[in-house]
């Protein structure tokens, strides 16, 4: 068998010219990795040259001669011509179906004026036949737009006659064109409903911009995809992880319609991604109805396989630094009265949540980014460790952008992780400055403190994306120098080394699904999940870590990737 990657290398069976080459291919590898830099990510931070690997799993790391000498006739060979390798990337927060939808949904992420983002919705609706819905990725028209506001009803019609066209927002607005607010049935003499509005203009007409629970009447007028779309959306998405040396993924908010989707990728046998699941049912008033799900089904935490596992269940507590919404110890800067944020639940409720969840065995993540909302999740997680232990389990507080010192103590004492997303800041850092001030955006995502006062066993890094770039080298990036996309500087001080960084997509990563035993590292006994890249993360020039490119992925023994 021969393939050829890229660089030109052709890829040959060794022969084996020994009659007795049977009996030894029992034992020998089905892929050998020779020539390479193997960053190992092993305790003692090994760099080795050649890896060997057989049913899925690495069987050993060498040097060249060594691992060639192990070679059977049916071992295929990857010269790696001295490229890097590394453990394939571990991603610990990221809602990764976004990556597939590129077909279903239009892309807003990019359009930073009103003219840009009629233009993408012109562009799809060009290829959508008249009526069929044109739904939009999550977006923030307000920071992201020069014009800081929302599209107008009519500004889409005028791209989009034909077509219902819906646009959702990270926060608690919503766009429609006409023809989506016919199907909705939404009129000019449509009342508001309780808790949200239908925003109007001057003359009184519907300008298209819907507020909290306005949003569910249109909502419920948008066919949901079929379950054959989704799981087309999630393999094109697992493809597109791989491209960047992606192999897990924590998935950051599953829904029940998800996760079945999830395992019938993993069952097809087609699945290229492992995946883990943060299940996130939305918290009924009832908290009997929250304790039926909890105890309904008999699994707990840790449920499921090495391609997908039951990670824990994800509660919202706050909002973004972005959306102004994180919950802060201080008062925003800018506002008038003595407003500090927003909360989706009070304490209380939070508390009692957590502690159902605790009862019947769940790990649990809960989103929080503001230090006073930090607070208050640690305060659960204390009073629901004094009902049962949750030391060894490791729950999650999920971003703590703004975590304080003194937090990450208590947390360590809980044996709570933190997995945040530097690469927030990549794109996000002036907007964090405006709303927030100075100070706190140079404190946001305090790694280097974290890593201090946590240890690197109970971090881990990930993208949020679709709200962030997926890219991990652009992650990497900030991690080590506090730069945004303009080169400015966030926090110098909390910059970390390469080394670490690369920890906290792997090694450190690992532990967030307690696979620390199973990946993460380059060692025998691990799984064969491994990238190749196009330099050395660890020693090429700064400023070129963010063009690092995944040149070849593995997963489980196979090319997944290349290039
Ligand atoms: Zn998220």
């Amino acid at each position: 068998m021969v393939w050829r990657l890229w660089w030109g290398i052709a890829l040959a069976a060794l022969a084996s010219p020994y009659a007795d080459a049977q009996q030894a291919d029992l034992n020998a590898p089905s892929l050998v990795l020779l020539n390479g830099k193997v960053l190992t990510m092993d305790a003692q931070s090994t760099v080795s040259e050649a890896i060997a690997v057989r049913d899925g799993k690495i069987l050993a790391v060498g040097s060249s001669a060594a691992i060639r000498s192990l070679s059977g006739g049916q071992t295929k060979v990857i010269d790696l011509s001295g490229k890097t390798v590394i453990p394939g990337l571990i991603d610990t927060h990221v809602h990764f179906r976004a990556a597939g939808l590129g077909d279903y949904v239009v892309s807003m992420g990019r359009a930073t004026t009103v003219a840009e983002a009629l233009d993408a919705i012109k562009a799809f609706a060009s290829k959508k036949k008249a009526g069929e819905w044109i739904i939009g990725s999550a977006w923030h028209p307000p920071s992201q737009l020069a014009e800081k506001r929302y599209l107008t009803r009519q500004e889409i019609d005028s791209v989009a006659p034909n077509n219902p066209v819906y646009l959702r927002t990270v926060g608690h607005f919503l766009m429609a064109n006409s023809v989506a607010l016919q199907k909705a049935g939404v009129g000019k003499e449509t009342p508001d409903p309780d808790g949200g509005s239908f925003q109007r203009d001057a003359s009184g007409e519907l300008n298209g911009v819907l507020v909290e629970t306005a949003i569910d009447r249109v909502e419920k007028a948008v066919p949901a995809w079929i379950e054959d779309d989704e799981f087309r959306q999630f393999r094109i998405a697992e493809g597109v992880l791989n491209s960047f040396g992606i192999t897990s993924a924590v998935e950051g908010a599953t829904s029940a319609a998800e996760i079945s989707t999830l395992q019938r990728v993993a069952l097809s046998g087609e699945a290229t991604l492992r995946v883990a699941a943060m299940f996130r049912p939305e918290p009924p008033r009832e908290l009997s109805a929250w304790e039926a799900i909890m105890s309904s089904n008999g699994a707990s935490s840790g449920f499921g396989d090495d391609w997908l596992k039951f990670a824990g269940i994800k509660i919202l507590y706050d909002g973004g630094m972005t959306l102004r919404t994180a919950l802060m110890r201080d008062v925003y800067p800018d506002s008038h009265d003595d407003y500090h944020g927003i909360t989706q639940q009070s304490p209380e409720r939070l508390k009692a949540l957590v502690s159902i969840c605790n009862r019947y065995g769940w790990r649990v993540g809960v989103h929080v980014v503001g230090d006073k909302g930090v607070d208050q999740v640690l305060d659960a997680f204390e009073a629901v460790d004094k009902e049962k232990s949750i030391k060894d389990r490791r729950f999650v507080l999920i971003h703590g952008s703004l975590m304080r010192p003194e937090q990450m103590e208590r947390a360590r004492r809980l044996g709570v992780r933190v997995d945040f997303q530097n690469v927030f800041m990549w794109d996000k850092a002036a907007t964090v400055e405006r709303f927030l001030g100075k100070a706190t955006a140079d404190r946001a995502v305090p790694t280097k403190t974290l890593i201090e006062k946590l240890g690197m066993d109970n971090l881990g890094a990930g993208t949020d994306f679709p709200t962030n770039v997926i890219n991990p080298f652009i992650n990497f990036y900030v991690m080590v120098t506090r730069k945004d996309v303009n080169g400015q500087v966030y926090g110098e001080k909390e910059a970390i080394s390469r080394e670490q960084a690369l920890r906290l997509y792997t090694s450190a990563a690992s532990r967030y699904t307690f696979d620390e035993t199973r990946k993460g590292t380059i060692e025998p006994g691990k799984l064969a999940d491994l990238a190749v890249l196009s330099a050395d993360p660890l020693s090429v020039a700064e400023d070129q870590i963010k063009d690092i490119k995944a040149e070849l992925t593995l997963v489980n023994g196979k090319v997944v990737f290349q290039r």
